[in-house]
């Protein structure tokens, strides 16, 4: 049921690799590296951009942890920047890193790079984004991502009322970067809800953009959101109204808000649609508290560093990484296996017990 397509140049890439006559188990020699005794080493952390709160933590997150378990840390963010990300990743080798832990910029273009730390036998956990088109990603710490998407999609259903025959509404759709795995998990989530309505005719995308490359955000970017949202009022909602949008990301969902607000929605009478999010971040959760964004999807950061360490420290010390899923991550060479965690869909009527009382953010941060 979960078919995820696999970019067309992972299948190139399996030959190239497959020429090099690598061993065929990233596995093994990952955890080999550790031999037991990379206890205290250095971990190199590399992170996306610290443009969105949610790496800031994440980074942070894990050099506590690993620091509280006797590891030294280096961590990098890639200002969104493939190169960047490539070099940083370049220096942890060099200086000596027992450990990468990567959440990518681009999931497919770490092949080099990583080929050069399976050489120096040094292991690699793919954190958040599946690293693609390479065999040398031993482990994957993330959240089940589909379920985000279904969880995005789900809430536009329920909040319409379709499951009651409600409609026809008129919805536009939003996808993250199209270099990031994960946004084609969100995007597939989502439409396995969503599609069914459009197909029926109770869900209407005026603009006619369904596909994932038409409503694809690269860098996953608001700003961009926003000139595509603006583009899409003024050619197909003149004088229709949006009553939902599909956004795959906070920083895309208030891109949206202030295209939709600059053409009048929220003020006059004029309500503004449904709009999902992703990641809690404290603005968003400020804009859904203020009627504003509706809905977000938590993703609990402080576990997902917990389990990007459990795995690190695991490998380094002999032991074996706990996994719960070895089915849904092909990432064209090979299944990696991975520890899911659970997302959680926040709205006004329960940001108050998942957030605050989840320790996430206080009362006072949220007023
Ligand atoms: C993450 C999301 C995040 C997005 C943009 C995705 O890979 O899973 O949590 O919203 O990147 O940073």
């Amino acid at each position: 049921m979960r078919k995820v397509s696999i970019g067309l140049a992972a299948a190139g890439l399996t030959l190239t690799l497959a020429a090099c006559g690598q061993s065929a188990n990233g596995v093994g020699d990952g955890a080999s590296s550790g031999g037991g005794n990379a206890k205290g080493g250095l971990v190199g952390i590399a992170m996306p951009t610290k443009s969105s709160e949610r790496w800031i933590n994440d980074g942070n997150n894990m050099v506590k942890d690993f620091q509280a378990k006797g590891y030294k840390t280096d961590l990098q963010y890639g200002d969104n920047v493939v190169e960047n990300q490539v070099s940083q990743i370049e220096n942890m080798i060099t200086k000596g890193a027992k450990l990468l832990v990567v959440a990518a910029i681009d999931g497919s273009s770490l092949t080099d790079v990583l080929q050069k730390a399976a050489d120096a036998h040094i292991p690699v956990i793919s954190y958040d984004r599946l690293i693609r088109g390479t065999k040398n990603v031993d482990y994957y710490a993330t959240f089940d991502n589909y379920k985000v998407g279904v969880l995005q999609g789900s809430y536009i259903a329920d909040k319409l009322g379709l499951k009651d025959g409600k409609g026809p509404f008129n919805v536009e759709l939003f996808a993250g970067s199209p270099d990031d795995n994960n946004a084609t998990f969100f995007f597939q989530g989502a439409m396995s809800v969503l599609k069914p309505y459009v197909d029926d005719k109770k869900l209407v995308v005026q603009s006619g953009q369904t596909s994932f490359n038409q409503v694809a955000t690269l860098r996953w970017d608001g700003g961009v959101a926003q000139s595509r949202m603006d583009n899409l009022l003024s050619k197909s909602y003149t004088s229709a109204r949006v009553d939902a949008v599909l956004s795959p990301y906070d920083g895309i969902s208030i891109g949206i808000l202030s295209s939709l607000k600059g053409v009048g929605y929220g003020s006059s009478g004029k309500a503004l649609p449904i709009v999902t999010g992703q990641d809690a971040e404290l603005a968003s959760v400020k804009s859904v508290i203020a009627g504003e964004q509706t809905q977000t999807v938590y993703k609990d950061t402080r576990e997902l560093a917990k389990v990007a360490v459990q795995m690190g420290d695991a490998l380094l010390t002999g032991g074996k990484p706990e996994v719960n899923d070895t089915s849904q991550y092909n990432n064209g060479v090979k299944v990696v296996p991975a520890y899911l965690l659970q997302p959680v869909s926040v709205d006004k009527e329960n940001y108050q017990k998942v957030l605050v009382d989840g320790g996430q953010y206080t009362a006072d941060q949220l007023k």
